[in-house]
């Protein structure tokens, strides 16, 4: 497998910003998130206080800022990633659709208003997963409930209902798909909490209560926390000092993540600071190789 020396999770103007600064020093880079940068970029309405494009639209500014990256010979890997590992010189990473190594990694991911649900995190791994495709084969036969939040979830439906007996398909986005078969779709239902009992998960909802073998709840952005084990956060925020870095060695974050004010230009401001970091880190790594 290809070790990049930098991955960074996330493609608005932090995680934009500290690829290109990384691809100037000549560091290979791995750009992880969506190809058409953030929703919090393209869907702005007007944007006055970005250096260089006044009275700009969000759409405006999400095209120059990828055509900007894409003049550098910067791609996106279109893949969401689910949990980053240090492994004590490089870092893996889980995403949905392949797994990746770095040396380092830049955590850009933005702030998600979604709070977990009472009993997520408590049952995580004990019935409660993030991705389908990486843990489908352990519900072979048995049946699974999918909390989906876009449409772009419906093919990992798909893919769980190759394996399993059920899938529960309850969308909180406005559904429009033709899923059928095993896949049994209910839309409107509002999840409340997770519970656990004889193994099985339980969830509440502001109707019926649903009862499966495992649940899987499809967010677009994780809690940081659950992204990289053993974080050290500042509240909601991932806590960094003034150089992007965490208490993990070789592990910078930037932009929403670390904390107020949410602004493009703090953004990319920090993924600046946050890739020469990676660089300097990745210096000091070489010497002690050698
Ligand atoms: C409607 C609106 C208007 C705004 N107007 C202004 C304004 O006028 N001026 C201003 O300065 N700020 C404004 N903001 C704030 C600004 O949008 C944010 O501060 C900025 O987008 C933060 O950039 P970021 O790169 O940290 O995160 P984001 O822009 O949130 O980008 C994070 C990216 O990471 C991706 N991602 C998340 N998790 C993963 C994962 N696990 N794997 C792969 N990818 C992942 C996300 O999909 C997203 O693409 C506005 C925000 C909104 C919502």
């Amino acid at each position: 497998m290809e070790r990049y020396d930098i991955a960074i999770i996330g493609t608005g103007p932090a995680g934009l910003e500290a690829a290109i600064t990384a691809k100037v020093r000549n560091k290979t880079v791995l750009l992880i998130g969506n190809k058409g940068s953030s929703d919090k970029v393209s869907k702005a309405h007007t944007v006055q206080n970005y250096l260089g494009l006044p009275e700009v639209s969000g759409d405006a500014m999400a095209k120059a800022f990828l055509d900007h990256a894409h003049s550098m010979g910067l791609e996106i890997t279109e893949d969401r990633i689910n949990a980053v590992y240090a492994m004590g010189e490089y870092f893996a990473l889980q995403g949905h659709n392949n797994d990746y190594e770095a040396s380092s990694v830049i955590v850009a991911a933005g702030m998600s208003a979604m709070k977990p649900l009472p009993g997520e995190m408590e049952n995580l791994g004990r019935g409660v997963s993030y991705c389908a495709t990486c843990d489908a084969a352990l519900y072979k036969g048995k049946t699974a409930i999918i909390l989906a939040y876009s449409s772009e979830d419906e093919p990992e439906a798909e893919f769980l209902a190759e394996r399993v007996d059920t899938v529960y398909y309850l969308p909180q986005y406005d559904y429009e798909g033709n899923l059928g078969g095993n896949i049994q779709v209910t839309t409107g239902i509002k999840p409340s909490a997770i519970a656990l009992e004889d193994g099985r998960v339980i969830l509440e909802t502001d109707g019926d209560s649903y009862t499966a073998d495992g649940i899987f709840i499809l967010r677009e952005q994780i809690a940081p926390s659950q992204l990289v084990p053993g974080l050290t956060m500042d509240g909601n925020h991932i806590g960094v000092d003034r150089s992007m870095a965490t208490n993990i060695k070789g592990l910078f974050a930037c932009g929403d993540i670390t904390g107020v004010p949410y602004q493009y230009i703090k953004a990319a401001g920090e993924g600046n600071v946050a890739a020469l970091s990676a660089v300097s880190y990745l210096t000091e790594l070489k010497k002690t190789q050698v």
